[in-house]
């Protein structure tokens, strides 16, 4: 699959927020944009007032990255947001969360969305008892999500018995069974609250 390859601290420097790409090292005193705020680069520290399209554009950037999306894929968000009933902008942030690979990250079973992404690529994950190695597969209300019997003496999923997870109040998963169930959609309140997903609508719909 085609991934985007920046290195990731860099990302969230350009962003000028933390979009908790790496782990446990996003809430560590490693983290790049606590020792180095400015956005990368010979014009990091720059003052210009942006641009209205350049407010829209850093938005989209954001949340992409924070998804670890291709322009591709994310654009297919928006067009699917304005295909369904509702508020176009909270839609692509409905649809981006209950992606499987966000799910597995939100439910703790991986320490990021890279991390999750590649559980659920390497076959590590089955819904409703059957095995989904497509990241992008959108889970829903009463879904059964689980690690699979065979992994789950793998060391990465025995780290995890017992651990205390926080996680949005739309899922939940055992720690000692390794199961865990969606058992709501996602709500606004339940997705970060710095992403501006207006701006994101009012960028591709021009
Ligand atoms: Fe972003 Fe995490 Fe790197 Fe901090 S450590 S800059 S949150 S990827």
């Amino acid at each position: 699959m085609a991934k985007y390859t920046a290195a990731d601290c860099r990302q969230c420097r350009r962003e000028g927020q933390k979009l908790f790409l790496k782990g446990e090292r996003c809430t560590s005193k490693k983290c790049s944009v606590e020792r180095r705020p400015a956005a990368p680069g010979q014009h990091g520290t720059g003052r210009r007032k942006p641009s209205e399209y350049s407010l829209q554009l850093r938005e989209k950037q954001k949340v992409k990255r924070a998804y670890g999306l291709l322009e591709k894929q994310f654009r297919a968000y928006y067009v699917e947001a304005v295909r369904v009933k509702g508020i176009t902008g909270e839609n692509i942030l409905f649809l981006l969360e209950k992606r499987l690979d966000n799910v597995v990250y939100r439910m703790g079973i991986g320490s990021s969305r890279a991390q999750s992404r590649q559980i659920v690529n390497h076959g590590h994950i089955t819904v409703n008892g059957k095995s989904v190695n497509i990241p992008s597969y959108q889970v829903k209300a009463g879904d059964i999500i689980s690690v699979k019997e065979s992994k789950k003496d793998c060391e990465i999923f025995k780290e995890l018995r017992g651990a205390n997870i926080t996680m949005p109040k739309w899922v939940e998963f055992d720690t000692d069974t390794l199961i865990g169930k969606i058992l709501q959609n996602p709500e606004r309140d339940d997705i970060d609250r710095s992403f501006n997903e207006q701006l994101i609508v009012e960028l591709y719909s021009k």
